[in-house]
């Protein structure tokens, strides 16, 4: 049987990065987990995987990571690229640590990740680089300039590098999810009920939903489909592309 792929997903102690790990591991893939929060160490050995510790708002530790995955498993094969924060802020207000934060680990992190791993995936003539970018990498909203500048960059990104890889066997491809059952969106839904003065539910339904077809929260585990479709070899043709999962909030 063949050599099983070596996966790195960034982001990964909660949420869609956990997800991810999780289906990867269960496919029998060797999958190097990194995020800048230590207890990702016990999330990623649950699955079967390892951990690697970063900030990957820090240049270098991006590339310790990429070492770390290739010193282990000989290198890396399928990148996520899906460690995200959020700030909520009107452009006039927007703190600039925050912004250059959010441009650093959202942007910044994912273009030197896929440098790094790009030499080996070269090499091996296969490779998948998949971004996860978010409803807002095709529509604004307001209060998110730092988020929803990115997110439009990194589909930026993933264009030039399926590009660049089109001819060396790597694909790039982005996956755009509106409101995700995760950590990252409870604590949205706990600001804005405390803001609007408004019930969870209510703020679930009239705000988070309010672009919505299809009236629910997406699972984790439907983008963690998503993404194991995108790094398979019936994905070979898929490239620079941008898949939303976002109940139908951009076809109006
Ligand atoms: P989450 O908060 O559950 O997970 C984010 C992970 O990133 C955490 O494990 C966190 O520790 C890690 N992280 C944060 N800062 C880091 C840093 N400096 N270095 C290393 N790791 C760091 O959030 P999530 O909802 O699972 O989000 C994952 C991705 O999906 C993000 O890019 C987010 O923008 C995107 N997304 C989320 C939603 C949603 O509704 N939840 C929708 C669209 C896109």
């Amino acid at each position: 049987s063949a050599i099983p792929r070596v996966a790195l997903v960034t982001g990964t102690t909660s949420g869609i990065g956990e997800a991810v790990v999780k289906h990867f591991c269960e496919l029998g893939y060797q999958v190097l987990a990194v995020d800048f929060n230590p207890a990702g160490e016990a999330v990623a050995q649950a699955a079967g995987a390892a951990f690697f510790q970063a900030d990957l708002t820090d240049p270098e530790a991006c590339r310790a990571a990429v070492a770390e995955a290739n010193k282990r498993f000989g290198g890396v094969d399928i990148l996520v690229n899906n460690a995200g924060i959020q700030h909520v802020s009107s452009i006039e207000e927007f703190p600039e640590d925050k912004w250059r934060q959010i441009i650093d680990l959202m942007l910044t992190a994912p273009f030197l990740l896929t440098q790094a791993v790009w030499p080996n995936m070269r090499e091996c003539g296969w490779g998948r680089v998949i971004n996860i970018a978010s409803v807002h990498a095709q529509v604004a909203s307001p209060g998110k300039a730092a988020y929803i500048s990115a997110k439009h960059g990194i589909i930026g990104l993933t264009k030039t590098a399926a590009l660049e890889g089109g001819e060396q066997g790597i694909t790039a491809n982005a996956i755009c999810p509106a409101y995700v059952k995760t950590p990252l969106v409870d604590n949205q839904i706990a600001d804005q009920a405390k803001l609007n003065g408004m019930e969870e539910q209510e703020v679930i339904e009239k705000i988070m939903l309010k672009n919505a077809a299809v009236k629910r929260l997406i699972e984790p585990s439907e983008v963690a489909g998503m993404v194991a479709f995108l790094a398979s070899d019936a994905a070979g043709a898929v490239t620079g592309s941008s898949w939303n999962i976002d109940l139908g909030w951009t076809a109006q």
